[in-house]
C-alpha cells in the first residue's frame, strides 16, 4: 500500500471580474467549494489508479471536515489515519481568480497546522504493508522529519515533494529522502538554479544529491521530467497535450509515480507514469476534478 502523510484543505473559490483593493467591496461572479490539500490530492490522484491509498493527517470538527472526508472516502482513499481534531477549524484556502486567470490565495492551516508526534504514531502502525511514504510540506516540518524518520527506519520508500517552495530545507531532512520532486520554481528557491535553461538541470539535481537525497526527480511543467541519480539520468518528454489548467499536474504525477511503484514498476516506469497523469490533469480544470481515473489514464498510456 501507499501512505501519504499531509494536507486536507477546502478550496474556497470565488471568480470576480478582478480582485479587489485593500478596503474595497465587490461583487463576484461564482463561487464555488472543492477538496483540495496537497496530500489530500495526492492521495486521490493514487488511489485513482487503484493503488491502496492511507492518507494520515487532520481535519475540524465542522462541517467541511465532514465533506473532506465523506469525499476521500468515495474516491476510495483510506482514512482511518484521519483525526477529526476538536481545537481548531479544517484547512481552507481562499481563492479568488480574476478574469485574466490572476489569482490571489490565503492558506489557513487550521488541522493541518496541528498535525504532530501522535499522527506520526498512526503512521507507524501503517507502515507493516506499506511500500512508499508521499510528503509535503503543508503540515509542520518538524513532525515532516519525524515522518520521514520513522519510514526510513520501517524501510518505506520516502517521496518528498517541497511544495509550496520552502526557502531551504534542513539537510537532515534530505538525507532522508529517496526520491525528492520539486518543480520549477521549488527548485529555484531550493537549489540557485534556474531550470529554464537546459544546462542547469545536471546542477540543480546534484544539489540535492550532494545533501544526500538518493534519486532527483525535476518536474518541468510542459518539458517533462529530468531524472538523475548516482546510477545515471534520463529524461521524459512531456505528453502533448491542449493544457486548460495546470492546478494539481504535480500531485497528479507525484500520486502516478507513487502507485506504479505499488505495482512494482521501475523508477523509469513510474516518471512515464507520473508524467501521464501530469498531462492528464492539465487538461480539465480544478485540483481533485482533474485527476484522471484508471479507465482514462490506461487508454492515454497506451495511446
Ligand atoms: P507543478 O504542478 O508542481 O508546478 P509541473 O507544472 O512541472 O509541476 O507539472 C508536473 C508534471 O505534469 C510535469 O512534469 C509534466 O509531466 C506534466 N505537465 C505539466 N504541464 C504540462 C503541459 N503543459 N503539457 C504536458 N504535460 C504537462
Amino acid at each position: 500500500s501507499l501512505i501519504v502523510f499531509g494536507s486536507i484543505n477546502m478550496d474556497l473559490v470565488v471568480q470576480t471580474p478582478r480582485l479587489p483593493s485593500p478596503g474595497e467591496t465587490l461583487q463576484g461572479d461564482h463561487f464555488f467549494t472543492a477538496s483540495g490539500g496537497k496530500g489530500a490530492n495526492q492521495a486521490v490522484a493514487a488511489a485513482r489508479l487503484g493503488a491502496l491509498t492511507h492518507l494520515v493527517g487532520r481535519v475540524g470538527e465542522d462541517s467541511f471536515g465532514q465533506e473532506l472526508l465523506a469525499h476521500l472516502n468515495e474516491t476510495g482513499v483510506q482514512t482511518e489515519g484521519v483525526k477529526v481534531d476538536s481545537q481548531t477549524s479544517s484547512g481552507v484556502a481562499m481563492i479568488a481568480v480574476d478574469q485574466n486567470s490572476e489569482n490571489t490565495i490565503i492558506i489557513i492551516p487550521g488541522a493541518n497546522g496541528r498535525v504532530e508526534g501522535l499522527d506520526v504514531d498512526r503512521l507507524k502502525n501503517l507502515f507493516p504493508h506499506a511500500s512508499a511514504l508521499l510528503l509535503q510540506l503543508e503540515v509542520p516540518l518538524p513532525t515532516i522529519i519525524d515522518a520521514a524518520k520513522a519510514a526510513k527506519k520501517a524501510g518505506v520508500k520516502v517521496i518528498l515533494d517541497p511544495a509550496p517552495a520552502p526557502e531551504s530545507l534542513p539537510d537532515e531532512l534530505y538525507s532522508l529522502i529517496d526520491i525528492i520532486t520539486p518543480n520549477e520554481t521549488e527548485a529555484k528557491q531550493l537549489t540557485g538554479f534556474d531550470l529554464s535553461a537546459e544546462n542547469n538541470w545536471i546542477q540543480a539535481a546534484n544539489f540535492f544529491l550532494n545533501r544526500g537525497v538518493q534519486t532527483v526527480v525535476l518536474k518541468l511543467g510542459a518539458f517533462g521530467v529530468f531524472c538523475l541519480n548516482k546510477a545515471g539520468h534520463f529524461r521524459v518528454e512531456a505528453f502533448p497535450v491542449k493544457a486548460v489548467d495546470t492546478v494539481a499536474a504535480g500531485d497528479a504525477f507525484n500520486g502516478a509515480m507513487a502507485a506504479a511503484f505499488e505495482r512494482g514498476l521501475s523508477l523509469r516506469e513510474a516518471v512515464i507514469w507520473g508524467t501521464a497523469a501530469g498531462a492528464l490533469a492539465t487538461t480539465k480544470s480544478g485540483a481533485q476534478p482533474s485527476l484522471p481515473d484508471r479507465e482514462t489514464f490506461e487508454a492515454f498510456l497506451n495511446s
